[in-house]
């Protein structure tokens, strides 16, 4: 047997159990992993104890009543450590409604709690006495493959989140599925859509933050569970591109991802690449190498935030991810690159957003399959960041205040205040000589001297110039490419 190394604060969980005269076992996923040499994401203990009686040998712990488990605080700051989840024993209910029931049934045995979970490998109970392992579990551990317990119709039946399981334990431990168990998620796909988009998302994100989530996500594709999780990408499939590309829409995005998970980069980065042409299928005129994909990145930003509303993901990650795939094509955006365009170009999309683009831009380079070599007009274009960054971008970077004007001008607080700061930005945006406290000054009393209809002109022209892109265009593009 192989000697496991089961750290010290779990050991002692468990032996305050046993000393209390119950069972307890390490496992799921913490044995597999042990078994794999991996380290554990989580550990989990399994015990005949009652929630109350764990909670009474252990004062430091949160019960979290709608799952039976008992968090047992370890004090450590290792965040795979800190808590460890202690739970009774038990079987589940019923599954009328392809769900993991909440209701839950207590059980007496290790044996039929392991009867309840999802695959071999995960079915697997350590103590120091020996291992129960009723499945074959290790012996699928060492063939790399995910196999279901028992029936895998009747498990996917049962809570149908395991399909999505299978792919991404696939994907992060580098496993086959096995074949009945394969065929049993390609009948049964369509039972994902009665699970929450929640777990569907949490096993989604884990799947893309694996080494191998192109694979995965191929996978994904395969099965049939895409649909349920992501199905624009989908409108990607067979969709041919023109002459700078080898690869079809679904391809690309794919060798985007893999990029960005080649290089390690967070999740933001990797939804972005992967989403970063979503939009394509849409948009895209015209057939063979001269086939065009025009606004495809308006659409596709539109389509992206769609995307991760749906999926629920926490509102900063969805607006930057968004962000990311409306403006991956920046440099198109720039027109001419003057200093003032640099400027306009960076208040648009963000100072702090530039390395991120920069990222995707790479990801999509890489996954055309045919990378030109890093364009000189990219390279100039750094070189321009790099020489305007500490240039005025927006009224916080101006040299004097809305206060300072308020005094200098004897004005009351009001919106023409507001009005002077905007046009006052815009003209420093055009030559950025012009942020120096006496020429605002000066350019502030002309502006104050003008009457209120001539200074909401200007002002107006300013904000047009900002949102002529993103408003009227936009709003005609929805339309035209079903995005509503
Ligand atoms: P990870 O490495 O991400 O922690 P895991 O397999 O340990 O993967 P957990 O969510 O930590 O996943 O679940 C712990 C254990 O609980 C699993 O190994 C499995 O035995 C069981 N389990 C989890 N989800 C399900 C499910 N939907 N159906 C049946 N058993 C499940
Ligand atoms: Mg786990």
């Amino acid at each position: 047997m192989k000697n496991f190394s089961i750290p010290q604060e779990v050991a002692d969980i468990s032996k305050t159990l046993a000393e209390a005269g119950f069972e307890a076992y390490a496992v799921g996923g913490c044995v597999r992993d042990l078994l794999l040499g991996r380290k554990p994401a989580d550990w989990d203990i399994a015990t005949n104890a009652k929630p109350e009686e764990i909670q009474k040998l252990f004062p430091d712990s949160v019960y979290e009543n709608a799952f039976g488990t008992v968090a047992v605080k370890t004090g450590l700051d290792d965040e795979t450590l800190a808590l460890v989840e202690v739970t009774t024993y038990r079987v589940e209910s019923s599954y009328s409604d392809y769900r993991r029931p909440d209701a839950v049934v207590f059980a007496k045995t290790i044996e039929e709690d392991l009867s309840r979970r999802d695959f071999t490998i995960n079915a697997i109970a350590f103590r120091p006495k020996g291992i129960v392992d009723l499945y074959g579990g290790q012996d699928d551990v060492k063939k790399k493959i995910i196999r279901a317990v028992g029936n895998a119709n009747d498990r996917f039946n049962e809570d149908a989140l395991r399909m999505l399981r299978a792919v991404r334990l696939t994907a992060q431990l580098d496993f086959k599925i096995e074949e009945s168990t394969y065929d049993a998620i390609r009948t049964n796909v369509d039972l994902l859509k009665h699970i929450s988009i929640e777990r569907i998302r949490d096993e989604f994100e884990k799947l893309i933050m694996t080494p191998r989530a192109g694979w995965g996500l191929e996978l994904l594709h395969e099965t049939g569970l895409l649909k349920h999780i992501i199905p624009e990408l989908l409108e990607g499939v067979g969709v041919g591109q023109n002459k700078h590309h080898i690869y079809t829409v679904w391809e690309h995005n794919k060798r985007a991802l893999e990029y960005a998970v080649e290089k390690g980069y967070p999740l933001e980065i990797r939804l972005g690449a992967l989403l970063h042409d979503v939009g394509k299928p849409r948009t895209k005129a015209g057939d063979g190498i001269n086939s065009t994909f025009y606004a495809h990145e308006i659409v596709g930003g539109m389509m992206t935030k769609k995307i991760m509303e749906r999926l629920k993901f926490p509102k900063k990650i969805a607006d930057h991810v968004t962000h990311l795939v409306r403006f991956h094509l920046f440099y198109y955006n720039v027109g001419d690159v003057t200093e003032a365009g640099v400027r306009r170009f960076l208040k648009r999309v963000g100072s702090e957003n530039v390395d991120d683009l920069l990222k995707i831009r790479e990801a999509d380079r890489i996954g055309s399959g045919v990378p030109k070599a890093f364009p000189y007009k990219l390279r100039h274009l750094l070189f321009m960041i790099d020489k305007v960054k500490k240039d005025a971008i927006d009224t916080r970077m101006l040299e004097i205040d809305g206060t300072e004007i308020m005094e200098e001008l004897g004005l009351n607080p009001g919106p023409k205040v507001g009005w002077i700061m905007s046009v006052l930005l815009e003209e420093v945006l055009d030559d950025s000589k012009k942020n120096s406290k006496e020429k605002l000054f000066e350019r502030a009393r002309e502006l104050d001297a003008m009457s209120d209809a001539e200074l909401i002109k200007l002002q107006k022209k300013a904000k047009d110039r900002k949102e002529e892109f993103e408003q009227g265009v936009e709003e005609e593009i929805k339309k035209r490419y079903r995005v509503s």
